[in-house]
């Protein structure tokens, strides 16, 4: 019956006008207490109703369209016109190989560009998000797919929401809409009914799923999941396939255009050419002219790019970086400039409070984690917290003002929330006070969340016996000017401020990170507590706690290599500049470390920031918007940046760098979707070792490259040579689209899989704007495709001339073709450096794999017979193999001098 009865709401609950109810009517329909949420019972049983809360993504291309987009290249048109035409003239067997080996492309392309595609989504599925659910009047995080009708939910700013929600309760809440809407700015929301028939994008007391939270607190109810929800109702708008596309993938695909053009261009003058010049047979050449178009076309080079990069993405990821967006992985091996915050990400983020500066002396603690035991000394000496003039009240205020928890797991003590507010909790617990007592004898009224911009947290109390408290906490640089007294011998005197200022710097100079803690009583009830009440000042110091943080080992090795690699290391904190800098030394910063304050950047203009920028590397005091200023005046200076961020406000900043990195952890979903990666362990060394893969990724696609356009130039030159000299076609199509289908296949797919070379984090930073393939780079392919054409021609007729049949010379010419690129692979395996040693060999698996492959499909070429019929190749005698084998060492040991020669040029005009 139960089950009747929400099988009932289901229909119920989709067709309602949630946005002109009343709060009271809307959660009778969901049938649930906004106090204590929904039961467990009841959010299982609705899941199998409503289904798991998952918008169906827009479907991707299906299989069959992929397969058939593989074809839709103007040179496969030419293929297939050649092939129709070749039947024409009578030639069955070579019209069906050309169809065959189109079609055996079109599936290599479809399979490969499947594995790229499956390998980025799995990628993206690392990435799941989280809501705050009240259930069985306990709040949880729970994976937003777990959510159903009826789930009370928290939202706060930086969130992403999870489901199509009606508002309960709302403070300062603005959405960003723009996933729905695409109006961009975000909306003010409260939870005041609307008319029936207004649109989404008025209906200010909704929160509709995939939108951000912008800023402010509520509390709503869910009211529409997954495929029920707007944003599953118009899912065709969601962005979430990333296409394969990239800006290197469209600079090759215009590439692709302009050689297609240029061949069909260059072939048509050579049919002339070889008609009336040379007075070839007409369907000889018409065989030269598409063989010539076939040859010079790198028309799987697309696909090994693609799969480069996936290959790249899928290494990130096992080094903890996720990768949101393709282009990404071009950015990152470029960048010059990585602007990092420094809490959480150079540091541990694992506070403890060590020392307690209180108006008449240090006290130390002893701290081990969280744990909320622990003795306090001073000068040596235990001290009871309990009857101590001052730890009492500073205990409560850290307690009060403080919104994390913590919870014992085992032997280890596990916070939720902020590190700072937990060194602090557990200091309380230390200093002897009992947490749920405390919040219970002082309930808390109002709050103003902590925020880098203002710097400060306040609480607002209520005590018994109708006393009102405001408890005040932040960076002693904001807290102090608010400050008018002190407490000294239980009465409040004048305000020292230089003696603090005294202690405060020598407390920073140590890399500690200081809060300060101050109250004052309010006289009469106030029922809520905003900036004007905290600004009005006269509080009353208590005290300043100071704790470490310490760098992390790893980021300290990280930042080293950082810097060999010849790229900027800026870290951005809102800690005090003398903090700041003692932990910037720690992690091996260029000495003397340089400091500017975020209220000093304000005084600058772009012109005076960018020159201070060369000598600065670490920013403090500094807020969100600082971030942005100092991503756009690097870029100015032609810098390529990298910047982290976690916060809602960090988004704009994150947007503008060339690589947004976001933090998986302790990130706001605001902050994950504006970046391009996001950090799993919210670790810089795992950014420096994704600025090394983005880099070797990068390397290895210009080997590849280099590696595959030899070939075309090799068999173009080739075919270009005999229509000019006037002999028989050294090579036919068919042979060409086998030589390219071996040595794409088979051969140029093993360079994505090549390792870091060497040198790949002692270089420095590629410069942007240099083309893909330069200099050297252009020289090292016409070099190559030169040797392989002389080569090739001067085997092919030594052959003819003695005494081998066309047949058996064109074989040979096969052969030379598929062999000089496995001698030339080795060589590619590294752009400069030698590759004759052990490892130049035998370092790369795939491409020993590739090679035996390769050999068994010549071998097959050559002697099997149908292959035979097909390709019109013929079999070879073993001293025909020994000189095609003698010309790939040839070629491979020319390359080789080559690059000794280049290093030692090189190392001249260094010298
Ligand atoms: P960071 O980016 O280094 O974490 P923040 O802007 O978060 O810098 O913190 C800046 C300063 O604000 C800290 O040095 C500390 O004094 C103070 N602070 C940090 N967290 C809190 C908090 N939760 N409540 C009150 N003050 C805080
Ligand atoms: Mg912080």
């Amino acid at each position: 019956m139960r089950n009747g009865a929400i099988e009932h709401e289901a229909t119920d609950h989709h067709l309602e006008n949630w946005h002109a109810a009343p709060v009271d009517v809307v959660l009778r329909k969901l049938g649930v207490d906004a106090g204590c949420g929904l039961d467990d019972a009841v959010a299982a049983q609705r899941t199998i109703v409503y289904g798991r809360n998952i918008v169906p993504s827009r479907p991707g291309r299906g299989p069959l369209r992929r397969f058939f987009s593989q074809f839709n290249n103007v040179l496969i048109y030419l293929l297939l016109a050649a092939s129709a035409l070749t039947f024409a003239i009578g030639d069955h067997i070579d019209a069906l190989v050309i169809l065959v080996v189109v079609l055996i492309n079109a599936v290599i392309g479809f399979l490969q560009e499947g594995n790229a595609e499956r390998a980025l989504q799995g990628i993206r599925s690392l990435l799941p998000f989280t809501a705050t659910v009240l259930r069985q009047g306990q709040r949880r995080q729970l994976t937003a797919s777990e959510l159903v009708p009826g789930d009370i939910i928290s939202l706060v700013s930086g969130d992403k929401v999870a489901a199509d929600t009606r508002l309960l309760a709302a403070r300062g809440l603005r959405v960003d809409e723009s996933a729905l809407t695409g109006e961009s700015g975000a909306v003010d929301k409260n939870p005041a009914p609307v008319v029936a028939d207004t649109g989404i994008a008025e209906r200010t007391c909704m929160a509709y799923s995939g939108t951000i939270v912008r800023h402010g607190t509520a509390t709503g109810v869910v009211v529409a999941t997954g495929a029920a929800s707007e944003l599953g109702r118009i899912s065709s708008l969601l962005d979430d396939i990333e296409p394969l596309d990239t800006p290197l993938l469209r600079k090759m695909a215009a590439f692709g255009r302009r050689i297609t053009l240029t061949v069909l261009l260059i072939g048509s003058a050579m049919f002339g050419f070889g008609m009336l010049v040379r007075n070839y047979s007409a369907s000889e050449m018409f065989a030269a002219a598409v063989g010539f178009a076939v040859a010079s076309v790198p028309e799987g080079l697309p696909a090994v790019i693609t799969v480069t990069l996936a290959i790249g993405v899928r290494r990130m990821a096992r080094r903890r970086a996720i990768v949101r967006r393709l282009p990404a992985v071009e950015a990152l091996g470029a960048v010059t400039v990585i602007c990092t915050d420094k809490t959480g990400t150079l540091t541990r983020n694992e506070m403890a409070v060590r020392e307690v500066i209180t108006p008449d002396a240090n006290l130390d603690v002893s701290a081990a984690g969280y744990a909320p035991h622990g003795r306090f000394t001073s000068a040596g000496v235990d001290i009871d917290p309990g009857a101590h003039a001052h730890l009492p009240d500073i205990a409560l205020a850290c307690l009060l003002c403080n919104d994390a928890q913590l919870h014992r797991s085992g032997e280890q003590w596990e916070l939720s929330g902020d590190p700072t507010e937990g060194a602090l909790l557990s200091l309380a617990m230390k200093a002897g006070l009992d947490e749920p007592r405390e919040r219970a004898a002082h309930p808390r009224i109002d709050v103003i969340p902590f925020e880098s911009e203002h710097g400060y947290m306040a609480t607002l109390h209520a005590s018994r016996g109708g006393a009102w408290r405001l408890f005040l906490k932040g960076a002693p640089e904001r807290v102090l000017p608010l400050c008018d007294t002190q407490r000294r011998c239980g009465r409040d005197s004048a305000l020292a401020a230089h003696d603090w200022q005294r202690r405060i710097a020598a407390a920073a100079g140590q890399g500690m990170r200081l809060i300060a803690v101050a109250m004052r009583a309010v006289p009469v009830e106030p029922a809520t507590l905003g900036f004007p009440d905290v600004q009005a000042g006269r509080f009353t110091l208590l005290g300043i706690l100071a704790m470490v943080d310490a760098p992390r080992e790893e980021a300290v090795q990280a930042v080293a290599t950082c810097l060999a690699a010849g790229i900027r290391v800026k870290m951005i904190t809102g800690d005090h500049a003398a903090t700041a800098t003692a932990i910037g030394e720690q992690l091996g910063f260029p000495l003397p470390v340089h400091t500017i304050t975020g209220a000093q950047m304000d005084a600058m203009d772009d012109v005076r920031l960018g020159a201070a920028l060369a000598a600065t590397d670490v920013f403090v005091r500094a807020a969100p918007e600082h971030k942005l200023r100092l991503v756009r005046a690097l870029q100015t200076s032609g810098e390529v940046v990298a910047m982290t961020g976690d916060g809602v406000n960090d988004a704009p900043a994150l947007k503008r760098a060339d690589v947004g990195v976001a933090m998986g952890r302790k990130g706001t979903e605001a902050a994950k979707e504006a970046a391009e990666i996001v950090l799993a362990d919210d670790n810089f060394a795992t950014l420096a070792a994704s600025v090394e893969e983005g880099r070797v990724v990068y390397d290895n696609i210009r080997k590849s490259i280099v590696f595959t356009l030899p070939t075309n130039g090799g068999e173009a030159g080739m075919l270009m040579l005999a229509i000019l000299l006037g002999f028989t076609l050294p090579i036919t199509p068919v042979q060409i689209l086998w030589v390219n289908m071996i040595t794409e296949v088979s051969l140029s797919l093993a360079l994505a899989f090549e390792k870091p070379e060497a040198d790949v984090m002692a270089r420095p930073p590629r410069d942007p704007d240099e083309p893909l393939v330069s200099g050297f780079l252009v020289w090292r392919i016409v070099f190559v495709s030169a040797l392989m054409m002389g080569g090739c021609v001067g085997l092919y007729l030594w052959e003819l001339g003695h005494g081998a049949s066309l047949a058996q010379a064109r074989t040979v010419v096969v052969n030379t073709l598929v062999v000089s690129h496995i001698a030339y692979l080795f060589n590619t395996r590294r752009l400069s450096a030698s590759a004759l040693c052990r490892e130049g060999f035998t370092g790369n698996r795939v491409a020993l794999l590739g090679m035996l492959a390769a050999l068994l499909c010549q071998a097959a070429l050559t002697y099997a017979s149908p292959f035979q019929s097909w390709f019109g190749t013929a079999a070879l005698g073993w001293d025909a193999w020994v000189r095609i084998a003698g010309f790939g060492v040839l070629l491979f040991l020319a390359v080789e001098a080559e690059k000794a020669w280049r290093r030692q040029a090189g190392a001249r005009a260094t010298a």
